[in-house]
């Protein structure tokens, strides 16, 4: 979702009032003035967070320039220890900075500030650790090649970087996304220009600081503001500077960027939307499933890619499940993020939030039966300028319906019933989408039968989000181009060059 709140010029005659936050573009290691500024707001109540600088097609020249300049400079000559270094300095400066960056996280996004402590701040130290890791642990084939002539030859591959990369994300897990990409581009020794959401510039900005604080070169990382079409992310795609773009988004925008790409063929790595199925068995545990179920849900107030919002239940515990999951729904305490009882935030912004409305609409005038929530809370005075919606489940829908079809990217599910195995798995994969998908059962054989038939790039098994950071993450269909984590992060930001020397 985008939504440009306001667009002022900014000229030595109208200067940005002192009073208000101003956020810019960092290139080359400076805070670098935009074009015009628009407003973040705050989702929790409506308040002004901070102006915005949006950077033009110059500044856009301007980071790409001081992204390559960087690349052909020392840090394009460090060994891979010496980068590893750095990485693992840098999370342990995201440590330090902690607080800082869970104070930018909630303010952007009104989210519990447990939960950026505990999730996204976190990930974040992790992540940088975790391409530490990869990338010192990396090899490279190597072949002996002897041909039936006698002659020999050693093959070994090296690894190089992809170049300059465009790294475009979105707003509902800033800095763990934009660490999960940044940290393997930097494993790999390119230079990038990062385009965060234009409903979440605070974290990358702050993260920006502290790379350099870290030790990583001026220009390695730069960070450019603004929105996707006719601005800064479109001038990014389209920039001839640029090597390659990872971008984690909406599947519509991927095709966009893909569009935006394809006339000068460069690589693109692509984590898309979902519409993720889980499937209950009248065999699982159904404690454990339903609060796995509320947790697949409401996480981020439904606001994760991975999140479940069609939920396949075997008609025997249809009614349990249902009643176990509107109750866990109803307790969730919707409040301000420094209240520590507080479960879920608001949505990211009243666009976002129009946009989920029209499906709680949708959803009734397709006949949907709501079970919990449906509309928009009454939270008292001081709130109502927030972005807030109510925990909703429907049941009443079908795969027919668009409401179970559609990415909604809110706190919403919709509880559809099944008679058999195979049922289950034909419904579950009845989609365009293929991100993930969860399967809720005691049963150990079912459990891998279910999961390995799962047409998506992530399938869990009496669990959901537990990663291990070396494993894929991807998805398939509308979800995805590709696999990042582990080595096959490394495979995006790298290009291997062939060695072949007769002996
Ligand atoms: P979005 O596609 O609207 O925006 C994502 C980013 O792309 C933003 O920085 C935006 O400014 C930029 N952008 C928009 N149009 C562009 C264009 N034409 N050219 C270049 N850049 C452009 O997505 P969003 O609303 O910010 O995020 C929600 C979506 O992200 C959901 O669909 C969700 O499923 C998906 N998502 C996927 C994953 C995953 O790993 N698969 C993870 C998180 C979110």
């Amino acid at each position: 979702m985008t939504s440009q709140t306001t667009s002022l010029p900014l000229t030595a005659s109208n200067p940005a009032p002192q009073a208000t936050r101003q956020l810019r573009n960092f290139i080359g290691g400076e805070h670098v003035d935009g074009v015009r500024t628009f407003d973040k707001l705050n989702p929790v109540d409506g308040s002004l967070i901070a102006e915005v600088h949006e950077s033009g097609r110059h500044e856009v020249d301007r980071a790409v320039a001081a992204a390559r300049a960087a690349l052909d400079g020392p840090w394009g000559r460090m060994t891979t220890g010496e980068r590893a270094t750095i990485l693992r300095r840098i999370a342990d400066t995201i440590e330090r900075r902690f607080d800082d960056l869970v104070a930018a996280e909630v303010g952007d996004t009104g989210k519990p500030e447990t939960l950026a402590r505990d999730l996204d701040v976190a990930r974040a130290a992790a992540n940088f650790r975790a391409f530490a890791d990869v990338v010192s642990a990396a090899g490279l084939d190597s072949f002996l090649t002897e041909l039936p002539d006698g002659r020999r030859a050693l093959n070994y591959a090296v690894r190089k970087p992809l170049g300059v990369v465009a790294v475009i994300v979105p707003w509902n897990l800033p800095l763990l996304l934009l660490t999960w990409k940044l940290a393997p581009a930097l494993a790999g020794g390119n230079t990038v220009v990062v385009k965060p959401s234009e409903e979440t510039p605070s974290s990358a900005t702050l993260l920006a600081e502290i790379l350099l604080e870290a030790g990583l070169p001026a220009g390695v990382v730069n960070v450019v503001h603004g929105f996707g079409e006719d601005s800064a992310g479109e001038f990014l795609t389209t920039h001839p500077g640029i090597d390659g773009v990872t971008f984690t988004g909406e599947s519509s925008t991927g095709s966009a960027i893909m569009r935006a790409v394809a006339p000068r063929v460069r690589p693109v790595s692509f984590e898309l939307g979902g519409k993720n199925a889980a499937v209950v068995f009248a065999d699982a545990d159904l404690d454990t499933a339903i609060a796995g179920l509320a947790r697949s849900t409401y996480l981020n107030t439904g606001q994760v890619c991975l999140c479940t919002e069609r939920i396949y239940v075997e008609r025997a515990i249809f009614d349990d499940v249902a009643a176990g999951l509107a109750e866990q729904a109803a307790r969730l305490r919707l409040g301000r993020p420094e209240d520590p009882a507080t479960t879920t935030g608001p949505l990211i912004s009243q666009a976002h939030r129009a946009k989920v409305l029209s499906y709680l609409d949708l959803a009734q005038q397709e006949g949907a039966t709501l079970l919990a929530g449906g509309g928009i809370p009454s939270l008292g005075p001081g709130l109502d300028g927030g972005s807030w919606i109510e925990p909703t489940l429907w049941t009443g829908l079908d795969n027919s319906h668009r409401t179970v079809r559609e990415e909604v990217f809110g706190p919403v599910a919709a509880l559809i019933p099944f008679d058999t195995e195979e049922e289950a798995i034909a419904l579950a994969n009845d989609t365009d989408y293929g991100l993930a998908a969860v399967t809720w059962t005691r049963d150990l054989s079912r459990g891998h039968r279910v999961a390995q038939r799962m047409r998506v790039g992530m399938s869990w098994v009496n669990t959901w989000y537990l990663r291990d950071l070396r494993s894929p993450f991807g998805g398939v269909g509308l979800s995805g181009i590709g696999r990042e984590g582990g080595h096959h992060s490394l495979e995006f930001y790298t290009e291997p060059t062939n060695v072949c020397v007769q002996l």
